[in-house]
């Protein structure tokens, strides 16, 4: 069906100019460990994110599982790690994944972020970090949260994989905390196809990272760590390499979808958007909508709905971590209810940056339909 409008649709650059890219490939013959193409997308992030230190990955997964394990958290017996409920189930799962135990906080109704006062109240002598996560596009109260890590000596990872490019008050999200994760996942903002990295504060972690994602191998006959395999290859770094080229442009054209959600959706009653945060230029990852009980119609009424239409949209995030059958009788929902009413209401709408005024408003006459 042609009219279908899906959920994202990921950025591509134009065909000649990524052939370009990889065509240095069949010369060198060099396809992956930390190529030439590696090196050179290493250094435009650099300059793009304003950072010093920047670890390529083969995915954001991994590369949060990484950072956990380079910075050897729970190596002093504190084993405990303060995250939200409201992620994508790889936040959690890294934590668990690297013998961790992950504690549940819960987050603040209207950024949808980590609660600084939740955080503080589940700290015990047990906990060694807080592994935050961005939503949206939208930031965490970085301050307060950098504060109760220093206060209580508390390792700050963020899960930064819906923040790339984000900025506060002119600081790269990217330079908050110890180390921040991002995802250049296909559906994200900035895609290498799969990809991701880490950006992190202390220069040391660097030789760290770079052999726990080669094997652990510290050099040609040391074998240090128990590392994984998490190296990106030469052709998913040409990818970024491009598409870095021509962020600017799809943030602006998000910006511009946006824009159009928010005349059209704005004032109803019941429909609850997201608005900017002071000092925060947005990437406009993700169009969410939070369906309240007096719309007339439920989240799950619309997202049927937008269906019949050929139109796809996605609860996100939905259900909470806590509900994951993989974690049954270890958390529970019920201690997190902010967490719980937002994830049972919220909605995220197509976002793409080619997503054209007119399918907006079908969209939104759609959504608006549903209101009786
Ligand atoms: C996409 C995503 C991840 C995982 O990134 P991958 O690159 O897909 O491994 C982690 N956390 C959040 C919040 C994400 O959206």
């Amino acid at each position: 069906m042609s009219d279908r409008i899906l959920v994202t649709r990921s950025s591509m650059p134009p065909l000649d100019e990524y052939v370009r890219e990889i065509a240095p490939l069949w010369e060198s013959h060099w396809l992956t460990n930390m190529g030439e193409k590696h090196q050179q997308l290493e250094e435009d992030l650099k300059r793009y994110l304003n950072v010093s230190n920047v670890a390529l990955f083969v995915n954001g997964h991994t590369a949060l599982e990484c950072v956990l394990e380079a910075m050897q958290l729970g190596a002093d017996g504190r084993r405990k790690v303060i995250t939200t409920p409201f992620t994508f189930a790889s936040t959690t799962h890294a934590i668990v994944r690297v013998g961790l135990e992950p504690v549940l906080a819960d987050i603040d109704p209207v950024t949808y972020t980590l609660d600084p006062e939740s955080v503080e109240a589940l700290i015990d002598d047990e906990t060694c970090a807080i592994v935050p996560v961005h939503v949206y596009g939208k930031l965490c109260d970085v301050d307060a949260l950098a504060d109760i890590a220093k206060r209580h000596n508390l390792a700050l990872v963020y899960d930064a994989a819906h923040a790339f490019g984000v900025t506060r008050n002119g600081v790269s999200s990217a330079s908050f905390g110890d180390a921040a994760m991002f995802s250049f996942h296909a559906t994200k903002v900035f895609n290498s196809i799969e990809g991701g990295a880490v950006c992190f504060a202390d220069p040391a972690l660097g030789p760290l990272l770079d052999q726990w994602k080669n094997f652990g191998i510290t050099s040609q006959e040391d074998v240090e760590y128990v590392g994984g395999n998490a190296k990106m290859n030469e052709f998913a770094a040409a990818m970024g390499i491009c598409n870095l080229r021509h962020l600017p442009e799809e943030i602006a054209k998000r910006k511009k979808v946006t824009e159009r959600y928010r005349e059209r959706l704005r004032g109803h009653r019941g429909i609850v958007l997201c608005d900017e945060q002071p000092g925060v230029v947005s990437n406009y990852a993700y169009f969410p909508v939070v369906f309240e009980d007096d719309f007339g119609a439920t989240r799950d009424d619309v997202f049927e709905e937008l269906h019949v239409y050929g139109i796809y949209s996605r609860k996100y995030f939905h259900p909470l971590v806590s509900d994951f059958a993989c974690y049954a009788g270890r958390f529970d929902s019920n201690a997190t209810p902010v967490a719980k009413h937002v994830a049972k209401r919220v909605l995220t709408l197509p976002m793409y940056a080619d997503l054209a005024m007119s399918d907006i408003d079908r969209i939104c006459d759609v959504v608006l339909g549903c209101a009786r």
